[in-house]
């Protein structure tokens, strides 16, 4: 049962969570598990996504000081293929789960198939009966296509079943005034630019009201033999209406192609009309099935993660990652967005989520996609150097808090671009992907110039003073503590960062002296630059209280009062929808891990002890209402010893969409978060680092289970580690001899043999 998530609910709020939890995506599309036929009018937040696809919309400001950005990007929801309505009978009474009587609902999501089922027996108000299969995938090897196949067998029906089936242009984005997580306005960003029917394919092209970016959806059907059928536009709708006999099983399949011009240029509606129809005609349901299994077979091959004996947790693992599979974005205009494809929350912003939540994953299973993500980076620099501009530095990138295309889309600094931190965590991820993968070409290509751009910066914003190097007024990630002075976490960043930028350099002009030099030029950099960022690497203050021996979160966080917690009632959290900002910012309290996160991120800048008073403080005063933030603890707790509370943390980051645990789950899944379950068994349990020159692990076995088992990529080699009361194996699957660390000892691995201790 662990490969399938199964729901029977039809309650009105569930299914919001549900349109979330049974999203379909593959980086480039994403469709919210949405019913075909709707609710009978019930609220649902329809949506289907393009990633990267976006409209530009002005930010509204009371009092605009200079700086703020005035526009940002936002995820529209493009044209719905989803529509599916069924006409039963004589009186020709309308499908749905709310009017007559459902004999039985089930919904499955295939962790290992690649598709989603609604299997249905229904009894309309009239008394027609008939059983229904709906579905839907959106296909991993043909990114445009999202298809959907509905089997009806009639049961009792007498007269004819009608399919009318759409395309519908005009649509909306959601909103909701009061949660500052989503979207207060702007629900319209598209006007449609042409529609019809060609050759049994209906079509409809939008273009975005301001970014002039253009969807086309083409949909063509293959179906058992209809006894009529005809086109019809409504509005800026086209349905296809097919009338079928009741007398035997029928079977229709929608397919849904979905092209923009970012991807495909001026011709993207030919070549949605196009794939559409070659698919209804030389393809089927089950061929995309098959080829969907395919794909998965050797995605589960090396991501899968096996625990014995707890069934709801192993379904939370499998879904989450499968999840983040859903969600990254493979081409250099895409990222993972903080809710992936699955919703509107966030406005499918891409934020310092994906490189310390998300890439971690991808790096050790799948680094063709970590990679990915990284040239996405790498392909918005230039606005990171434009940013830092504007923000006053002569030199360097400052990447955005959040943005799709590129150019900071926070309005409300204090929590938003002040975190600067955001480019040292993808200078990190850079750093962290060639330790694991040695790409010495890939450093050239991308990851020199990212290092030396955000080594700039920290010269830019950092200054020198009595032979220490400081960093004022920059929020870490705690965003319940804004615009401090050495934010412990930015520093420590800060300083991997200037440190891995001169190493880099270095090691660049070892291995190409010619690329070296044409980089140098390029960036107009001089030898003397370097060493500065070596020495500001050397000076970088760090705070640590002498008397709590801690590292202090910034030079002003010990000294504040500690937030009453004992008066808050439960119903205030999270406290930023109760308080504002200020008040929370005058106390000691903490939205998510902050030092604590930078202790797991470079665990040997501090002693073991210093790690674990931090930890023992923090806790104490850490809300958690930032679903980023449990892992980071689970992790933490493991490294520290305190195996009870990692396990308490890792159940509360494993189920957190599926359970709603978080109660926002209809706007969309937390896809850092996800990432976190994975890092909890990974980085937590098995004490998996990646170091300079070697992995290192240290794993136990959280008591509940027998055994858990996992396989990583690293450095072209595939190692399988399974972790058991018996021991600890580690198996090298493929590649070549390898020299790794177990709990500090160096053990060599050959090919195709066991380790065990
Ligand atoms: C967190 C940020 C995170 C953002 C998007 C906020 O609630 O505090 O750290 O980047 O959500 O997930």
């Amino acid at each position: 049962m662990t490969w399938s998530i199964i729901n029977q609910s039809l309650e009105e709020a569930d299914l919001l969570n549900q349109e979330s939890i049974y999203a379909l995506g593959n980086g480039y599309l994403g469709v919210r598990g949405n019913f075909e036929e709707g609710y009978a009018g019930r609220k649902s937040i329809r949506g289907t996504y393009l990633n990267a696809f976006h409209d530009v919309i002005n930010i509204p400001y009371g009092e605009k000081l200079y700086g703020f950005p005035s526009t940002q990007q936002k995820l529209v929801n493009v044209i719905d293929a989803q529509g599916i309505d069924i006409y039963v009978g004589a009186a020709q009474e309308h499908f749905n789960l709310f009017s007559g009587e459902v004999v039985s609902y089930t919904r499955e999501m295939k962790l290992n198939d690649g598709y989603t089922e609604r299997v249905i027996h229904w009894k309309s108000p009239s008394g027609q009966e008939l059983k229904l299969r709906f579905r839907r995938l959106v296909s991993f090897k043909t990114r445009e296509l999202f298809a959907i196949d509905i089997a009806i067998e009639p049961i009792s029906v007498n007269g004819e079943i009608t399919i009318v089936s759409t395309v519908q242009g005009d649509v909306e984005n959601y909103t909701a005034v009061n949660d500052p997580r989503v979207a207060s306005g702007h629900a319209k960003l598209l006007t449609t630019q042409a529609q019809g029917s060609e050759n049994g394919v209906d079509y409809v092209q939008n273009e975005t009201l301001t970014s002039k970016l253009s969807v086309s959806c083409a949909a063509a059907y293959s179906h058992s033999g209809a006894a009529s059928s005809e086109h019809v536009t409504e509005g800026n709708k086209i349905n296809y209406k097919a009338s079928f006999s009741s007398n035997s099983p029928l079977s229709f399949t929608k397919w849904n192609v979905y092209t923009d011009t970012l991807r495909h240029g001026e011709q993207s509606l030919q070549q949605a009309i196009h794939i559409a129809a070659d698919l209804a005609s030389s393809s089927s349901f089950e061929a995309q099935l098959k080829e969907q299994k395919q794909y998965l077979d050797d995605f589960w091959y090396r991501s899968d993660i096996v625990i014995s004996n707890d069934e709801a947790l192993q379904e939370g693992i499998r879904f989450n990652i499968y999840q983040l599979l859903q969600s990254a974005g493979r081409d250099e205009y895409s990222n993972i967005a903080a809710k992936g494809l699955s919703g509107e929350g966030y406005e499918g912003h891409y934020f310092w989520d994906t490189e310390i939540y998300m890439a971690p994953v991808f790096l050790l299973t799948q680094p063709d996609i970590a990679k990915q993500l990284l040239i996405y980076r790498h392909h918005i620099l230039p606005f990171a150097r434009q940013r830092a501009k504007e923000m006053g530095h002569a030199k360097g990138a400052l990447y955005p808090w959040r943005t799709i295309s590129g150019t900071e889309c926070s309005s409300f600094f204090p929590s938003g671009t002040a975190q600067y931190h955001i480019s040292a965590d993808i200078a990190y991820s850079y750093i962290q992907y060639f330790m694991a993968t040695e790409d010495v070409d890939f450093l050239a290509d991308y990851g020199c110039e990212v290092l030396a751009e955000t080594a700039r910066l920290w010269i830019e914003v950092g200054h020198e003073h009595e032979g220490s190097f400081y960093i004022d007024e920059v929020t870490g990630p705690d965003e319940y503590t804004c615009c401090v002075n050495n934010n412990y976490y930015t520093n420590a960043m800060a300083k991997h960062n200037l440190a891995w930028a001169a190493k880099a350099m270095q090691l660049l002009q070892q291995a190409s002296p010619e690329r070296y030099a044409a980089l140098i030029q390029q960036l107009e950099l001089t030898a003397d630059e370097i060493t500065v960022w070596a020495n500001a690497a050397e000076r970088m203050y760090l705070p640590y209280d002498e008397a709590l021996g801690i590292n202090p979160q910034d030079d002003s966080f010990l000294r504040k009062k500690v937030w009453d917690f004992e008066n808050t009632p439960e119903e205030n959290y999270p406290l930023l929808l109760h308080y504002h900002p200020l008040t929370i910012y005058r106390y000691q309290v903490c939205k998510q891990a902050d030092t604590v996160l930078a202790h797991f991120l470079l665990e040997d800048q501090q002693s073991l002890e210093t790690i674990k008073q931090s930890f023992d403080y923090y806790e104490k005063i850490t809300t958690h209402d930032s679903s980023l933030s449990t892992c980071i603890f689970s992790i933490m707790a493991s490294k520290i010893g305190y195996d009870e509370k990692a396990y308490h943390y890792f159940q509360e980051t494993a189920r957190l969409d599926l359970d709603n645990t978080h109660g926002n789950t209809k706007d969309g899944l937390h896809l850092a978060n996800m990432g976190g379950t994975w890092m909890a068994i990974v980085f937590g349990f098995a004490g998996v680092r990646i170091k300079p020159d070697t992995l290192s692990l240290a794993p136990k076995l959280p008591s509940d289970w027998d055994h858990y088992q996992f396989k990583l990529q690293y450095k072209q080699r595939t190692i399988e580690v399974t972790v058991a009361a018996s021991g600890i194996t580690l198996t090298l699957l493929a590649g070549e001899a390898l020299t790794v660390e177990l709990f500090n000892q160096p053990v060599v691995l050959q090919p195709n043999q066991s380790f065990s201790s």
